[in-house]
């Protein structure tokens, strides 16, 4: 029978396999279960011999040295700090993200017909960031994101929400924009994400909101519909990027629609506003007068 597990421990698993493989860990060891925890029961056990058991234990044990040894070296890895995390001003940290980056050729976005890349604009100590999916033709060409007709409507959105643009910080999970406007592949959203992490990580939003699902599935690390994405609140704590501030607690996440999908199907906006209306009762926003009538 299939075993169904629950969603905030396959969101921790995921995003622990994706930790280790920014952390350059491919291999993955899966402890014998003891005798007493088999699931298969009492005849399985029967069947062994007492040679074979021993066996079996002596091999566990060599694999739980392989794993110790891996995390012992990982340990080392996550003290590595990111040059931002010894840089208390935001700004600053920022800079040397971007400095970091570079012209980056890290994915085959990169080769694909970029302008430029687009970091990310905003507010670097904002309580409220943004998340699409990546550049589209405006974007590329400004070198910021969400400024073509998506960017107008997610500026009506927040302006809803009674706050500005400047007020908020919008980024996205890749920074180059793919060709066509295609959907990000999973390698370059992989490759590309540790920046987004380490943005997040430095601004430390008190609410992240995912725009869309490729931003919602990168980010959560969840394959669902966003009819099950939608709704609730997630905890999010950056991956793989350490906040320079152990005191933050991670931040609360939020998905609905993208802007660009609200364009082609309008009949989603008051769902949407559903969602933005429950980040702003989480951060004590009012909505201006005359979007609340
Ligand atoms: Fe580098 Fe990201 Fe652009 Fe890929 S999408 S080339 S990882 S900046």
């Amino acid at each position: 029978m299939p075993h169904t597990l629950d969603p905030d421990l396959r969101r921790a698993l995921a995003e622990r396999v994706r930790y280790c493989h920014e952390m350059g860990i491919y291999d993955f060891y899966r402890r014998e279960p003891r005798v007493s925890e088999s699931a298969t029961g009492t005849a399985e056990v029967d069947d062994l011999s007492s040679k074979s058991l021993e066996l079996r234990e002596e091999m566990a044990a060599k694999k739980s040295a392989v794993v110790a040894k891996i995390a012992d070296e990982s340990i080392f890895r996550v003290l590595t700090p990111n040059p931002e995390q010894a840089v208390p001003d935001p700004i600053a940290a920022l800079k040397l993200i971007r400095e970091d980056l570079g012209d980056c050729t890290r994915c085959k976005l990169h080769k694909q017909g970029r302008k430029q890349i687009v970091f990310g604009v905003g507010n670097p100590h904002a309580e409220l960031m943004f998340v699409g999916e990546g550049p589209g033709a405006d974007e590329d060409t400004q070198g910021e994101p969400f400024v073509g007709r998506a960017g107008q409507l997610l500026n009506n959105m927040i302006k809803a929400m009674g706050i500005r643009r400047e007020d908020v910080y919008i980024a996205n999970i890749v920074k180059c924009r793919p060709p066509g406007n295609r959907t990000p592949e999973r390698d370059e959203c992989e490759t590309c994400s540790p920046f987004l992490m380490r943005q997040i990580a430095v601004i430390k939003p008190r609410i992240l909101v995912a725009l869309g699902a490729v931003a919602a599935k990168n980010l959560l690390a969840i394959n669902a519909p966003m009819s099950e994405l939608r709704g609730r609140f997630y905890d999010f704590m950056p991956a793989g990027a350490q906040s320079s501030d152990p005191s933050w607690p991670g931040t609360k996440l939020a998905v609905t629609y993208h802007p660009a999908f609200l364009l082609r199907d309008p009949r989603q906006k008051g769902e949407a506003w559903k969602d933005l209306q429950m980040v702003m009762k989480y951060l004590g926003l009012e909505p201006p007068k005359k979007a609340a009538e």
